[in-house]
């Protein structure tokens, strides 16, 4: 008969067998199949041994000399270590009442001696071949029981963790939102949204920001989308909302592109900063206003010698590079001292503030700068003004004042007050400075008062 065996050289069978000499035989050929074999005579040797070293298979003779097999087979399948083994009996009776009680104590044979070799070895081969193929299917299991388990423990974890989500979302202070990417449609929004919104939850689900008009400006929105198409992510965008009442509020939105049930989604998160905003951009006017009242003459709301020694460097810097001409004009009023003694000195202050508003409305260019360079003398930056304009633009701010007709009763020079200006022109080089400017029109200025008053005197280098 042609057998084909299960690794037989793996396997250990013990032969449980009152008397071994009887089965000889078997032992010999099973030993030649390739099984290694091992016997016992007595019961509790056989248990003793299945304990130790755990055979494949036992051969259980029923009728032993101390316990008999189905105690053996009993104890064999109350005892973990040894319960999986397949135990075949074997007896000379060969009663239907013994094959029964051979099988209700665990066995899973029965072979009736005198013992058939080639019956032994297929009956042995098909336990072991059952016995091997519930060992698989068993590990199987574990492993599809084992995968199972797994997944329910990610299951809850992932359940577990969107209950935290869920509920950090719908607690947190700050306005937050869950949109569908594809149309912008509002899926999920807090509390905090709602309130800073004025809307009820259910009126915002379902429709999106466009439609509740939340977007102050649309092309905010074009904007944050090429920021979420190029980095998946916004960081402190800063938009103009509006609420329900259309009252406008300036946000700092932070979003994510996040995956939802396999749709891809935004999650939003907004403070609102419009206090915030709105003290910065007050601070920023007080501050400007700070700047221009530093900047300017008290008495006379022109510039002050400080922001006229400023500008006159700035633009000598620019004009510089560009090599294009700059003209000063310093101009002082006739006999103010006699002016002061003859009205006041309060008559004085206020003949000053007309002097300097109306040499500021003679100026036409934004560039041009008027300040007051001391007492009752004044400075005037041209920048980009060659000699013949400067000139002209001195002539015009000298009929302007006198053209006031300010009395000035003891002048010795006009009836009216009058100016003296100094004009001088040059493009600005290495060799000279602001300062030397400023000196040469002073000389100019000079020459005029020496001249007789009333006139202005230009110099071109
Ligand atoms: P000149 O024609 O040569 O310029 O004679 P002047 O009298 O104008 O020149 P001087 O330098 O002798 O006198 C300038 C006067 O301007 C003296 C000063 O009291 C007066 N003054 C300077 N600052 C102020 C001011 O803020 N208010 C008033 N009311 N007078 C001022
Ligand atoms: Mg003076
Ligand atoms: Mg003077």
């Amino acid at each position: 008969m042609n057998i084909s065996l299960v690794n037989p050289s793996k396997e250990t069978i013990l032969i449980v067998d009152r008397n071994p000499d009887g089965i000889e035989s078997i032992l010999t050929r099973l030993t030649e199949w390739g099984y290694k074999v091992r016997c016992a005579n007595t019961g509790l040797i056989a248990l003793t041994q299945a304990q130790i070293d755990v055979p494949a298979l036992i051969l259980l003779d029923v009728e032993m000399s101390d316990l008999n097999g189905y105690e053996i087979c009993t104890q064999l399948k109350t005892n973990p270590r040894t319960r999986e083994i397949p135990v075949i009996f074997t007896s000379a009776l060969d009663l239907v009442s013994d094959k029964v009680k051979a099988f209700s104590v665990g066995g899973v044979d029965y072979i009736a001696k005198p013992l058939q070799i080639e019956e032994v070895l297929v009956r042995v081969q098909n336990q072991l071949s059952i016995r091997n193929a519930l060992k698989l299917l068993t590990a199987q299991n574990m492993l599809l029981v084992e995968e199972i388990r797994e997944r329910q423990r990610a299951e809850e974890a992932l359940r577990l963790s969107e209950e935290k989500f869920s509920k950090a979302f719908q607690a947190s202070p700050q306005p937050m939102t869950i949109t569908r990417l594809v149309d912008g449609c509002h899926l999920e929004v807090n509390e905090a949204f709602c309130q800073s919104m004025g809307y009820a939850q259910e009126e915002i689900i379902g429709r999106t920001a466009v439609e509740l008009d939340i977007w102050a400006d649309r092309e905010d929105r074009t904007r944050l989308f090429k920021q979420l198409t190029m980095y998946g992510a916004a960081r402190n965008f800063e938009f103009e909302s509006r609420n329900r009442s259309g009252a406008l509020r300036t946000a700092l939105l932070s979003a994510e592109i996040i995956e939802i049930d396999g749709e891809k989604c935004l999650l939003s998160l907004s403070n609102d900063i419009t206090e915030r905003v709105q003290a910065e951009a007050a601070l920023h006017k007080a501050n400007q206003e700070l700047k221009r009242l530093a900047s300017l003459d008290g008495l006379t709301q022109v510039s002050n010698r400080r922001s006229f020694d400023e500008y006159l460097l700035q633009e000598w810097v620019r004009l510089k590079e560009k090599q294009l001409p700059i003209s000063l004009i310093l101009c002082d009023v006739d006999h103010f001292k006699l002016y002061n003694d003859t009205y006041g000195h309060q008559a004085g202050d206020a003949c000053l503030q007309k002097v300097a508003q109306t040499i500021r409305s003679t100026l036409k260019r934004q560039t041009d700068l008027v300040a007051r360079y001391g007492g009752e003398e004044f400075a005037i930056v041209l920048p980009d003004t060659a000699a013949p304009l400067a000139a002209q633009i001195a002539e015009a701010i000298r009929l302007a004042v006198e053209g006031l007709e300010i009395d000035h009763f003891n002048s010795t020079t006009s009836d009216y007050v009058t100016l003296s200006l100094g004009v001088v022109t040059t493009v600005p080089s290495p060799e000279f400075s602001p300062e030397a400017l400023i000196g040469v029109a002073d000389l100019t200025l000079y020459e005029a008062k020496k001249l007789g008053r009333n006139r202005a005197i230009a110099e071109n280098f």
